[in-house]
């Protein structure tokens, strides 16, 4: 696995501004140089197709992704672990959550056939997949092996 770029783009969650944060300040809360805010929340970023396309393909931060419907009970089961994994993930990792009803262009770019899904991207390119319900400490580890 190469290294990642230091210093590396990371998109913030607000305005969707890349922001070039040195590896050794990713830690010390960085805040966004346009909108201010913080650019790591410890919380999944609700991400549409222009929004994941900007982290993904713009931004340098690996992106782990959750690929969830409104109607997938397992989704809805496993939805407060995946945030709770954003605390620990962050900010070494950017998490997405996108709805596949909402943004099914991405679903069918990735042809996700059952949800929830989890895909780990590093520089713009999909590196491992899971599909099921997982608690935090599997999401963690699964995360931590591929990525
Ligand atoms: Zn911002």
């Amino acid at each position: 696995m190469s290294p990642l770029p230091d210093p590396l783009l990371a998109i913030c969650p607000h305005c969707g501004a890349a922001n070039r944060v040195p590896a050794a300040r990713l830690s010390a809360h960085p805040v966004c140089g346009k909108c201010k805010q913080a650019l790591f929340t410890g919380a999944p970023l609700a991400a549409d197709e222009a929004q994941f396309d900007r982290h993904v393909g713009k931004g340098e931060l690996p992106v782990l992704v959750d690929f969830w419907a409104e109607w997938c009970g397992p989704c809805k089961a496993m939805a407060p672990a995946f945030a709770a994994a954003a605390k620990v993930l962050e900010p070494q990792f950017r998490l997405l959550k996108v709805d596949t009803e909402a943004a099914p262009i991405l679903s069918q770019r990735y042809q996700i056939r059952s949800i929830p899904t989890l895909m780990l991207l590093r520089g713009g390119r999909e590196v491992a997949r899971t599909a099921g319900a997982m608690p935090v400490e599997g999401i963690v580890r699964w995360v931590r092996a591929n990525g």
